[in-house]
């Protein structure tokens, strides 16, 4: 950026001093480099200001301020996919951060949840287990409900119920022009459509509604081998996958991790290949199911019946904020071929930085359109490939970054050239991630309730 425009991005910024009590950060102020740094450590996000509001009013004077000054706005609850940001580039933007901004409301009667905008599915799958209900989460308890939703949100109760943003039956959000709509199936059902998949692009979301799943406990676990064994166990997950009731949802990983004294002794320094997930079936139906998985011998077998509320906990996700770098496909198919360029990137005898190189088995509901549609109601691909390396320094962010382009582009016979955005931690068109109709749509729809372009979206419809 020219040293102009960010001398009149900072005067500007200037202007929105003392608003959200005081909680608006310019760069160079005490609160800066706390309230500008994300999730994932890696993105280094330098904002013309960040504000960081507690109440919808406070969200509705920051955009209202932004759009005077002639900045953009860039929505972001925990910072989890930062990254694109970055490399769009954050001179000219106010990034409204809501992490303190949360709460959650159950609803027994109706079986709904109303979620506020920055709240992290560890509250809300805690806030709705007392009433033997469960909510579409991801892997990771620390994501934010609003991202994951906006941009889809794959489950572990996936291939039974589709994507997550199938859940939302109501979405309150600040728009453009400073004001709040709360839109739902019958009003501003065209804005309810292009919030259900269709990221950051349409405003501040402030709450979103959603419908819960009637499951107070779940079969879920992981089974655990030595990455040794990474061959034939791949190839039995492959073809226990192609046969499986969409009652069950599990990914598998090879998994590398370094000799850290923070991680228990069974995994520091340990490869290993691991099968996680659920399955929404009584225990001797699960054990049924499992059964050839298990016929494998595994380490560890944690398989049994849980409380969806520890379900959050099953994939090991980092539990606080971590520096990483990543690489995502979507698979139109995987083969025993597909298997061997895997393991010729991170299979036995090799050296990678990558922390795990993951496979997740979609398909099932996900493939079909959810009740109601959305801007992304399905992901027709039946596998998911999401790999990362954890980058504590540029040099190992550039080797991880390498190593996650080598094993994508070792994939790529069998990609379908298609992105699921939430995994997609990079700038990219985002036009590969929707059907030519449904971007359109939702290209329309941004033009109508933000004609100047006034959200900044990670992954960015235009
Ligand atoms: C360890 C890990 C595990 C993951 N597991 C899964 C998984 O199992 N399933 C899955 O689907 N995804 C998963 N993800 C991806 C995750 O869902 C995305 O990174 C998602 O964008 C995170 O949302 P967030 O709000 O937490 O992050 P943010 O970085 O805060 O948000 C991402 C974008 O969403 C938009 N946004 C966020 N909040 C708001 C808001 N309140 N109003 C308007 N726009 C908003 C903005 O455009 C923002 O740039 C995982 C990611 C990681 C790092």
């Amino acid at each position: 950026m020219a040293l102009e425009s960010t001398l009149d991005s900072s005067s500007s910024a200037a202007s929105l001093r003392g608003l959200c009590g005081g909680r608006v950060h310019l760069p160079g102020e005490p609160g800066y480099d706390a309230a500008r740094t994300p999730w994932n450590l890696v993105a280094d996000q330098r904002p013309a200001a960040v504000a960081v509001p507690h109440t919808v009013a406070e969200v509705v004077e920051v955009v209202r301020a932004a759009a005077v000054a002639g900045l953009h706005v860039a929505p972001q609850s925990s910072g989890h996919n930062a990254g694109p940001l970055v490399e769009h580039g954050l001179g000219d933007t106010v990034l409204v951060r809501l992490h303190e901004m949360t709460g959650v409301s159950v609803d027994p009667e109706a079986g709904t949840v109303r979620v506020v905008g920055g709240t992290l599915w560890q509250e809300v799958v805690a806030a709705v287990a007392p009433y033997g209900f469960a909510v579409m989460h991801g892997s990771s308890p620390d994501v934010a409900a609003a991202g994951y939703l906006l941009g889809g949100g794959l489950s572990w109760y996936a291939r039974r119920h589709g994507l997550a943003a199938g859940s939302i039956t109501a979405v309150e959000v600040v728009l453009a022009d400073g004001t709040l709509v709360r839109c739902d199936a019958t009003h501003e059902p065209e804005l309810f459509w292009a919030l259900r998949g269709g990221g950051g692009n349409l405003g501040v979301v402030t709450a979103v509604e959603l419908r819960t799943l009637p499951y107070a406990d779940v079969h879920a676990g992981m089974l655990m081998w030595d990455r040794v064994r990474s061959p034939e166990v791949l190839r039995a997950w492959l073809d226990w996958t192609r046969d499986l009731p969409e009652s069950v949802t599990t990914a598998i990983r090879v998994l590398s991790f370094p000799p850290l004294p923070d991680l228990p002794p069974f995994l520091s320094g340990r490869q290993l290949v691991v099968v996680d997930g659920a399955l929404l079936e009584d225990d001797e139906r699960a054990a049924e199911l499992l059964a050839p998985l298990r016929a494998l011998d595994p380490e560890i077998d944690t398989f049994a019946r849980i409380p969806t509320a520890g379900l959050p906990q099953i994939h090991m996700d980092p539990p606080q904020p971590t520096p990483g770098v990543s690489g995502h496909a979507l698979l139109a198919e995987v083969t025993d071929e597909t298997l061997v360029a895997l393991l010729g990137e991170v299979g036995p005898g090799r050296t990678t930085p990558l922390l795990f190189a993951e496979i997740r088995h979609l398909g099932g509901a996900l493939a079909r359109p959810v009740g109601g549609g959305g801007a992304l109601d399905r992901l027709p691909d039946p596998y998911l490939l999401f790999a990362v390396a954890i980058a504590p320094t540029p040099e190992a962010a550039a080797a991880g970054r390498a190593a996650a382009d080598r094993l994508v582009a070792a994939l790529r016979p069998w990609s379908s050239g298609r992105r699921f955005l939430n995994f997609t931690e990079n700038a990219v068109d985002a036009r590969t991630a929707y059907d030519e109709d449904s971007y359109d749509r939702l290209c329309r729809v941004r033009s109508a309730v933000d004609p100047t372009g006034l959200f900044q979206a990670n992954h960015p419809a235009r």
